[in-house]
């Protein structure tokens, strides 16, 4: 699609709708096991009980940085990026990992640092899709807000 600067998702699965109608509303929404709680990525059953009873809680957006790397260069042509760009594993507070870019930062080893605490910022892309990128969680007066 003209304009973006990555490949749109398209979901055709009915499991990950909520996560996409969430997403549309500045909400970060995961799939929740009755028994095990939040996992991700949506799946039609329970990743660690294969319970079919699940849920969807909104998370916080809050996390921490669990794993980074810098990319210097796109593989894909559709990433129109500019690198140097971060790819990031976030590590939700409510438990799950999520893969996303960690962006409002400058994308050196120097300041990039794991367990910093991120939030989730909403980057709309289409008026069907919006994806959560993450950012350094605000700061005021040394306290996280
Ligand atoms: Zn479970």
């Amino acid at each position: 699609m003209e304009g973006l600067n990555r490949p749109l998702p398209h979901p055709i699965t009915p499991e990950t709708q909520p996560y996409w109608d969430g997403l549309k509303k500045h909400k970060l929404m995961l799939p929740n096991c009755e028994a095990c709680g939040p996992f991700f990525y949506p799946r039609i059953l329970c990743p660690k009980c294969h319970s079919p009873n699940l849920t969807w809680i909104e998370a916080s957006g809050r996390g921490r940085l669990f794993s980074f790397e810098i990319a210097y260069q796109a593989f894909n042509p559709e990433f129109k990026i500019e690198p140097p760009y971060i790819l990031a594993m976030i590590e939700l507070d409510e438990g799950p990992r999520i893969m996303s870019n960690l962006i409002h930062i400058k994308p050196d080893p120097m300041v990039v640092k794991c367990d910093m605490p991120v939030e989730v910022v909403f980057e709309k892309l289409t008026e069907d899709i919006t994806i959560p990128l993450f950012q350094p969680a605000k700061r005021i007066g040394g306290r996280l807000v």
